[in-house]
C-alpha cells in the first residue's frame, strides 16, 4: 500500500474528484511558498499517511509541503463552490486558496490531501490564495486536538512558512497547511449547482458523494433523500459534540459545513472558557449569529440550506422535510448522552432535563471555567467533602458552587453511583486540555520570532487531552489577564 521511502513522492495518489466533469474544476498547479521552513508536523497524521516525520524536513519533502510542486500522481485542482454567509446567500466563494492533491489509501480509507494557502485560484475573488501563519498555527493545532478529542474533523498534516509578505490588518507572513480529509465537499458545493440552476452536475455530485462516502444509501428509495437525512443526522450530533466539549466554530457559514458531518475550515474558532452562553468567539460576528448558544439552531439552518439545494433531486419539499426533521432527535439524543457521561452519570431520570438546565443556569451566573469545571468535578467524592476544593477554588461564589454539589450528590446517590468508576469514567470524557485562545497565541508568537518549538509541544500536550500528563499542568492553566484582550477575527 506505502512505499516505504516515507516521503510525500512516495504517495500513490487516486484522484477521483478528478474523475468528476471538469466544470467541478480547475486543474492549476500551486505557486506555493518561497524558501519554505518547517513550522510543525503531526507525527500521528503522517503516520497514518505512512509518512517519516523525520524525513519532511528535506528540501524535496518542504518543496511538496508548502505547495511548490505536487508529488508526480497528483492531479491538483481547485474545486469550486458557493454559499450562504451570515445567513445571506453570497453566491460563488470558492475554492480561493486549497487546492486538492488527490486522495491516497489510508488504513482509515481514501483520504484526500490539499494545500491551505498555496496561491491564487481561479476562485480567490479579491483574495491573494494565501493564508497567514497565525491562522495556518491555529487551524493546524485544533484539526488536531479535535481529533484528539475524539469530534469528527478533517485533519492536519503540516504547517510550513515563509518570509513572504501577505497584506492583512497589517503585514504577516505566508504559510500553508497541509490539511487531509476522505472529502472536503461542503453543504455549498451542492448550493452552487442548485443556484446555478444546473441540475445535472448536482445530480453528478451527489452521486459521487454517495459512491464514494455513503454507498450504503445508494440502495435506499430515494437516496437523495436518505443522504439529505444522514448527513443531518451527522450535523446534529457533531455539533453535540462541539457544545459538549465548550467548542465555537465561529463561521458556521453553509460553506464551511462538510458534507460528512466532520469539524470543517478553523477560522476565527474558540473553547468555551469563563461560561457564557452567548459567548461570540469570532469577532466580525457583530450580531452573535455564532454564538455559542445559536450553534445548534444555526447547524440546522445549514442544514436546511443543504435540504433546499437537494429538493430538485429529492422531488419534493415534503420529502426533503422529512428528511430534515432528523435533526433534533439526532441533536438532542446526542446531547443528552453526552451531558450525562461528562456528569458521570449512568441512569437517565425524568428530572435530569431540568437539573442540566440548572446546571447551565449555575455556570452562566458563576462564569466558571467550563473545561477546569468538569474536569474537576471527577475529583469529588460522593458523600464527603474531602475532594470538594479543586472544585470549589473555581468559583469567586463558594456558596453557589456548595449548592449546585448539594443537587449533584442527591443525584449521584439516586443512582448509588460509585466514585472510582464514576471518576475514571468522567476523565476519559471531560478533557483536561484544550487548545485555549492564550495557548495558541504563546505558541504563535514564538513561531512568528521562528522558535517552533512551542507548536510542536503544545501539539503533543492535545494529542492526549484525557490524560492527567503532570508535568503539562501549566497547559491547563486558566487564560491569563492578558488573554482577555485577545480577538480572533475572520481575517486570516
Ligand atoms: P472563509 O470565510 O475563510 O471560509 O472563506 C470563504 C471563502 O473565501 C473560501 O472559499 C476561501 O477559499 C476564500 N478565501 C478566504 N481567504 C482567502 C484568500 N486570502 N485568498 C483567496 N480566497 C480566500
Ligand atoms: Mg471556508
Amino acid at each position: 500500500m506505502l512505499t516505504p521511502t516515507h516521503t510525500p513522492d512516495a504517495l500513490r495518489f487516486n484522484n477521483r474528484f478528478a474523475s468528476l466533469p471538469e466544470h467541478f474544476y480547475t486543474r492549476l498547479n500551486g505557486s506555493g511558498l518561497p524558501d519554505p521552513y518547517l513550522v510543525g508536523v503531526s507525527p500521528s497524521a503522517a503516520q497514518l499517511l505512512g509518512l517519516d516525520p523525520a524525513q519532511l524536513t528535506a528540501p524535496e519533502s518542504l518543496a511538496v509541503l508548502a505547495g511548490q510542486r505536487a508529488p508526480a500522481a497528483a492531479a491538483p485542482l481547485a474545486a469550486v463552490y458557493s454559499g450562504h454567509q451570515f445567513g445571506v446567500w453570497a453566491g460563488q466563494l470558492g475554492d480561493g486558496r486549497a487546492i486538492l492533491l488527490g486522495d491516497v489509501e489510508t488504513p482509515e480509507g481514501p483520504m484526500e490531501l490539499q494545500w491551505k494557502g498555496a496561491g491564487l485560484t481561479p476562485y480567490s475573488r479579491m483574495g491573494d490564495g494565501r493564508a497567514v501563519l497565525r491562522s495556518s498555527i491555529r487551524e493546524f493545532l485544533c484539526s488536531e486536538a479535535m481529533h484528539a478529542l475524539g469530534i469528527p474533523t478533517t485533519r492536519a498534516l503540516s504547517v510550513v512558512g515563509s518570509d513572504l509578505g501577505v497584506v492583512r490588518e497589517s503585514i504577516e507572513t505566508a504559510a500553508v497547511v497541509i490539511r487531509m480529509a476522505p472529502s472536503f465537499v461542503r453543504f455549498g458545493s451542492f448550493e452552487h449547482w442548485y443556484y446555478g440552476k444546473h441540475n445535472a452536475a448536482l445530480r453528478q455530485l451527489a452521486d459521487h458523494v454517495i459512491a464514494h462516502f455513503y454507498p450504503e444509501l445508494a440502495e435506499a428509495d430515494n437516496p437523495y433523500q436518505a443522504l439529505l437525512a444522514e448527513v443531518t443526522r451527522r450535523t446534529g450530533k457533531l455539533i453535540a459534540q462541539w457544545q459538549a466539549v465548550g467548542f465555537m466554530h465561529g463561521v458556521m457559514n453553509t460553506d464551511n459545513m462538510s458534507i460528512l458531518g466532520q469539524t470543517l475550515d478553523y477560522g476565527p474558532f474558540g473553547y468555551m472558557e469563563a461560561f457564557d452562553a452567548h459567548h461570540i468567539c469570532n469577532h466580525s460576528d457583530n450580531s452573535g449569529r455564532y454564538s455559542y448558544a445559536n450553534q445548534p439552531r444555526i447547524g440546522e439552518w445549514n442544514c436546511f440550506a443543504l435540504g433546499q439545494a437537494l429538493v430538485p433531486l429529492i422531488g419534493s419539499v415534503d420529502a426533503t422535510h422529512a428528511a430534515l426533521e432528523a435533526y433534533g432527535p439526532a441533536y438532542s439524543t446526542a446531547m443528552d448522552e453526552l451531558l450525562h457521561a461528562k456528569l458521570g452519570l449512568k441512569a437517565t431520570l425524568d428530572q435530569d432535563e431540568d437539573f442540566f438546565n440548572a446546571m447551565y443556569a449555575m455556570l452562566q451566573a458563576t462564569r466558571v471555567d467550563y473545561t477546569l469545571f468538569f474536569r474537576r468535578l471527577a475529583a469529588i467524592r460522593r458523600d464527603d467533602p474531602a475532594q470538594d476544593g479543586p472544585v470549589r477554588d473555581l468559583f469567586i461564589d463558594r456558596a453557589a458552587c456548595d449548592a449546585w454539589l448539594v443537587q449533584y450528590r442527591a443525584r449521584l446517590r439516586q443512582e448509588d453511583s460509585a466514585d472510582a468508576p464514576r471518576q475514571a469514567a468522567m476523565r476519559a470524557v471531560n478533557p483536561k486540555y484544550v487548545l485555549r485562545n492564550y495557548l495558541a497565541q504563546v505558541a504563535i508568537e514564538k513561531a512568528q520570532n521562528k522558535d517552533f518549538s512551542e507548536v510542536q509541544r503544545l501539539l503533543s500536550v492535545l494529542a492526549k487531552p484525557y490524560d492527567e500528563q503532570e508535568e503539562h499542568a501549566a497547559y491547563a492553566a486558566l487564560p491569563p489577564d492578558w488573554a482577555s484582550g485577545l480577538e480572533v477575527s475572520c481575517s486570516s
